[in-house]
C-alpha cells in the first residue's frame, strides 16, 4: 500500500501502531494535558468531515472551535497558502507585503468605516492590542462581563469573566470590573468617565453561547459614548460569517471602536485581527505594540482567500439558511432532555435540562459526530460554514438515540 495512505487513515495495521491508543498514548508523555479531558486523536479531514487515527469518519460540528470556516482542505486556502508560502513565506515587520495590507484594507471594507488594524495570531493576542489601546487613552479602569471569555494570557484573562480561570493567577493586571452580561443598567453603573474600555462578545461563545437580550450592544454603545469610553467588541468566536453577517454586531447597527478577531479568519490558519476605527485607530502609537509574526503573508493569504469564498459562494445566507434548519429541527425533537437552543446562525448552543453535556459530547462521538460540550450543561455546535443541508440533517437525526443513551445511563445510574 502508499504509504501515506496508510498514515492517513491510521490503518498502522492490525497493530494499531498510528492508531488511536498509540497516539494517546504518546501525547500523553509529551504534550501538557491543558483540558484535563479525554482527546480524539484526528488524522486528516475533508470539508465537515473528519476521520480519527483508527480510520473511523466523523461530521465535524465543532469545527475546530468555530476556526475552520470554509472546512478542511477547502481549494481555495490549499492554492493561496501553497501560492504565498512559496513566494514569500514570512518578512519582518520592518518590511511590508501585499498580503496584510489588501486584508487589512479588505477587513475595513467590510465595516465600511476608515480605521488601522493591527495582526497577530490569536483570539488571546488580539485583545491584548485591545487592552493597550485602552491603556493608551491615559485611563486605567475598565468593564467586562461575568462568564465572558477573552483568552488566556494575562491582560485577556484580566478581562475574561470566569473565576475558575482567573484565580489560579491573581493578581491579573489593570483595574477591572465585571458586571452581569446582558444587564446594561449594571454597565450603565460601571462605567464612568475613568473607565477606558468596555470589552464585550455580542454572543458569548465560551460561557455557553449566551445571547444578550436584544437592545444590550446598542445599549452599551450608547453609555461608553456618553463616558468617552471605547467600546470593545470581541468578535473572536462571532465574527467572519458564524452567526450569518459577516460580523455579529452589524446585525444589530451598533458601531464600535475596536473590533478583535481571530479564529474563522484564517480558515484554519492562526491569525489575530485587533481592528480601531475613527480616533481610537491612532492611540496605539508608535513604539507602543509589536510582533515578529503578526501579518505574516501566508496566514493573511489564507483569510484573504476566506473572505473571497464568503462572498463569492454566498456564504452568509447559506449560514443564515442551514443554521436555521439546524436550530429549528432540534428544538422540534422536543426531547426530555433538551431545554431549549439558542444562538445564531451557526454557532447553537443546546441547553440541556440535566449537566451531562459531556456524557452528551461522548455518545455522539460515539455514534459519529463531533459536537462540543462548552458548559456542563450546554453542548455547542460551531460546524464548518459549508456545512451541508444533509450533514446537519444525519445529526439531527442521529441525537434522539444519542440523547436516549445518555437519559437512559443517567437513570440506571440514578
Ligand atoms: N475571545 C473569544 C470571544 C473567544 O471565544 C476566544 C477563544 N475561545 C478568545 C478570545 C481567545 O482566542 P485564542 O484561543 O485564539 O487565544
Amino acid at each position: 500500500t502508499d504509504t501515506a495512505d496508510t498514515a492517513r487513515t491510521g490503518s498502522g495495521g492490525e497493530t494499531g501502531a498510528t492508531g488511536n491508543a498509540e497516539l494517546t498514548r504518546r501525547w500523553q508523555g509529551a504534550l501538557m494535558d491543558n483540558y484535563g479531558t479525554p482527546r480524539l486523536p484526528v488524522t486528516h479531514g475533508e470539508g465537515a468531515r473528519l476521520w480519527d487515527a483508527d480510520g473511523k469518519e466523523y461530521l465535524d460540528f465543532v469545527g475546530g472551535i468555530a476556526v475552520n470556516a470554509l472546512g478542511t482542505g477547502h481549494p481555495a486556502v490549499v492554492r493561496a497558502v501553497s501560492d504565498q508560502i512559496a513566494t514569500l513565506g514570512h518578512v519582518s515587520n520592518l518590511f511590508v507585503a501585499e498580503p496584510p495590507v489588501a486584508l487589512a484594507e479588505r477587513l475595513l471594507r467590510l465595516f465600511d468605516r476608515p480605521g488601522r488594524v493591527f495582526f497577530s495570531n490569536s483570539g488571546a493576542e488580539a485583545v491584548e492590542a485591545a487592552f493597550k489601546i485602552g491603556r493608551c487613552t491615559g485611563r486605567t479602569h475598565m468593564v467586562a462581563t461575568e462568564g465572558g471569555f477573552h483568552g488566556r494570557t494575562m491582560g485577556a484573562l484580566a478581562l475574561t469573566g470566569q473565576a475558575a480561570k482567573r484565580d489560579p493567577f491573581l493578581p491579573l493586571p489593570g483595574e477591572v470590573t465585571h458586571v452581569p452580561y446582558g444587564d446594561a443598567d449594571a454597565l450603565r453603573t460601571a462605567v464612568t468617565e475613568e473607565t477606558a474600555l468596555v470589552i464585550v462578545e455580542p454572543i458569548q461563545g465560551e460561557n455557553g453561547v449566551v445571547v444578550p437580550p436584544e437592545g444590550y450592544l446598542a445599549a452599551a454603545r450608547e453609555i461608553t459614548a456618553a463616558t468617552g469610553t471605547l467600546l470593545v467588541l470581541d468578535e473572536v468566536q462571532t465574527g467572519i460569517g458564524r452567526t450569518g453577517h459577516w460580523f455579529a454586531c452589524q446585525a444589530q447597527g451598533v458601531r464600535p471602536d475596536v473590533v478583535t478577531l481571530a479564529k474563522g479568519l484564517g480558515g484554519g490558519l492562526p491569525i489575530g485581527a485587533t481592528i480601531a476605527f475613527d480616533g481610537a485607530a491612532e492611540l496605539l502609537t508608535p513604539g507602543r505594540h509589536g510582533t515578529t509574526f503578526g501579518g505574516n503573508p501566508v496566514a493573511c493569504a489564507a483569510a484573504l482567500a476566506v473572505l473571497d469564498t464568503i462572498e463569492d459562494d454566498g456564504i452568509l445566507d447559506h449560514v443564515k439558511r442551514v443554521g436555521g434548519r439546524l436550530r429549528d429541527s432540534v428544538r422540534a425533537l422536543g426531547h426530555p432532555l433538551i431545554d431549549r437552543v439558542r444562538g445564531a446562525g451557526l454557532l447553537l448552543g443546546i441547553v440541556l435540562t440535566e449537566p451531562v453535556a459531556p456524557q452528551v459530547q461522548k455518545a455522539a462521538q460515539d455514534a459519529g459526530f463531533l459536537v462540543n460540550a462548552c458548559a456542563p450543561d450546554v453542548v455547542r455546535l460551531a460546524p464548518p460554514l459549508i456545512v451541508g443541508e444533509a450533514e446537519v440533517d444525519a445529526l439531527v437525526r442521529s441525537l434522539p438515540a444519542v440523547l436516549d443513551a445518555v437519559d437512559g445511563t443517567r437513570r440506571a445510574g440514578d
